[in-house]
């Protein structure tokens, strides 16, 4: 398997700096599968390319697997020594993982320019053929040259592969396009050598940065990327658009270039902030618990009104509190702002003192992200121990879902989503939960209202002691 990266950009052998990878010399890397090998069939200062060709073992491949899980002969004999894969992306993270990160010591302004790039990919496999491949790098801007290759040459009536010979070609900054690479080369082979879970996502949404979010193919790169696991693809989806959309907040001059999807991601989850904290507002409280508060969303629109005197985050994830902590920058407070926010990790299904003594708790979708058997221990911990005045709950409607056209039929808006109610069936759980501890429940909607499907996000507000029909 062979990839190769040339430009004109003058020196050309400027490349080997970009790379981290002297001309000069062959270099070898072990992986975990074979060996990786750099070297530059031409280098000169008008003209300079580096090859990364692949040696996979592939008995490497099957290597290390539980018993049973190999031993067909698929395992051994397949295409995957001589394509390019997502083993291949893993090479480029290896071996040229400084330059995929933009980072280049010798020449750091070049790595942030966009220099005249061409590259070559012997074989690539296309599921979904050459169309495919032109609709997910056209729009990146590339120049593509694709050849497809006959099964066997010496057998012309075999017909064809489903294999390229590929050409790229494209003005732009090495980082992206070795990001644009790392990324599309598995969604056109749609196969992954390892198992997909939610780091992926997090890959995905790293290495899509800047340009997946309005990508007009992000569905379709999301869900082969995650191996077709919708919910996963949703949630990386939602998380592209939610982090663009924080962009979007701070820069108001780049909102109206947003683009639609974007702004729809935008106006849902910003409706849903602005909707809790209206509640909120209106049941007077000035103390808030957010209950599996995620990156902080919610801290972010309520910290800047004065009214609350005591805003605290949990969440069962210290990666996700890590980013609340950057984005609310509690490192920038005073001691005395800090007093007014904090962050914890905990988890909301065992009993927790730090959870009471506030005016309100939320759980701002959280719920379908426990199991349905382990939601009355939450029910416990927050209706019966914490026990605020008032708790907000908002949870999909699962009836919207059809308005997703990207979302197939049946399928849940996140991996980690449990499950997903109608509206009948949250009515019923709220109700049940207010009325086996003492709280009135009033349920609303959030988000365009579809006429016959409801709202895409239902929402919740018990209020305690209070019946039913009090303001
Ligand atoms: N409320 C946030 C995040 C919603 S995503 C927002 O609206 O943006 C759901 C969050 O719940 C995730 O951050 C997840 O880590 C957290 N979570 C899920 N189960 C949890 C549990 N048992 N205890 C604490 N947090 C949990």
């Amino acid at each position: 398997m062979l990839l190769t990266i040339s430009t004109t950009y003058v020196p050309a052998t400027d490349l080997g700096y970009l790379l981290g990878k002297n001309p000069a010399r062959v270099q070898t890397f072990d992986l975990a599968y074979g060996k990786a090998h750099v070297f530059y069939p031409e280098a000169t200062s008008e003209r300079c390319t580096a090859a990364l060709a692949l040696d996979i073992d592939p008995i490497g491949l099957v290597r290390g697997r539980r018993p049973g899980e190999a031993g067909t002969v698929a395992d051994y004999v397949n295409d995957r020594p001589y394509v390019a894969s997502s083993l291949l992306s893993v090479a480029i993270a290896q071996v040229y993982g400084s330059a995929l990160g933009g980072k280049c010591r010798d020449r750091p302004e070049l790595a942030q320019t966009a220099i005249p790039l061409c590259i070559e990919l012997a074989v690539l496999p296309c599921h979904g053929g050459e169309a495919l491949l032109r609709r997910l790098f056209e729009p990146l801007g590339y120049a593509v040259e694709a050849e497809r290759l006959p099964l066997d040459p010496q057998f012309p009536e075999w017909g064809q592969s489903l294999y390229f010979h590929v050409r790229l070609c494209r003005t732009a900054k090495l980082s992206d396009v070795l990001s644009h690479l790392y990324v599309l080369i598995p969604v056109l082979d749609d196969e992954k050598h390892y198992w997909v879970g939610e780091d992926e996502v997090e890959k995905l949404i790293e290495k899509g940065e800047g340009w997946l979010e309005t990508h007009p193919e992000k569905g379709t790169i999301a869900l082969r990327y995650l191996k077709h696991r919708h919910g996963l693809a949703r949630l990386a989806l939602d998380r592209l658009i939610a982090e663009e959309s924080t962009e979007i907040e701070a820069s108001d001059e780049q909102a109206g270039a947003a683009e639609e999807a974007v702004e729809r991601g935008l106006s849902l989850n910003e409706a849903r902030m602005q909707a809790v904290a209206h509640v909120l507002a209106e049941a007077g409280a000035t103390t808030v618990i957010d209950l599996g508060c995620g990156e902080g969303r919610l801290l972010r629109t309520l910290i800047r009104d004065k009214r609350y005197s005591k805003l605290s985050g949990v969440d069962v994830s210290p990666r996700v509190l890590d980013v609340a902590a950057s984005r609310l920058r509690l490192s920038d407070m005073t001691d005395k702002q800090r007093e007014r926010v904090a962050l914890f990790q905990g988890a909301l299904t065992y009993r927790d003192k730090r959870f009471s003594g506030y005016d309100a708790a939320t759980l701002i979708e959280v719920i379908e992200h426990l199991d349905v058997e382990r939601l009355p221990a939450l029910v416990r911990v927050v209706f019966a121990f914490a026990r605020p005045r008032t708790v907000v709950v908002t949870t999909p409607n699962v009836e919207y879902n059809h308005r997703f056209s990207s979302l197939p039929a049946g399928q849940l808006r996140h991996a980690d989503h449990r499950f997903e109610w109608t509206r009948a069936e949250f009515a019923k759980w709220a109700e049940a939960v207010g009325k086996e501890h003492g709280y009135s429940v009033r349920l609303s909607g959030i988000g365009e209202l579809d006429d016959a499907l409801g709202p895409p996000t239902q929402l919740a507000v018990f209020a305690l002691g209070r019946s039913e029909g009090q303001p």
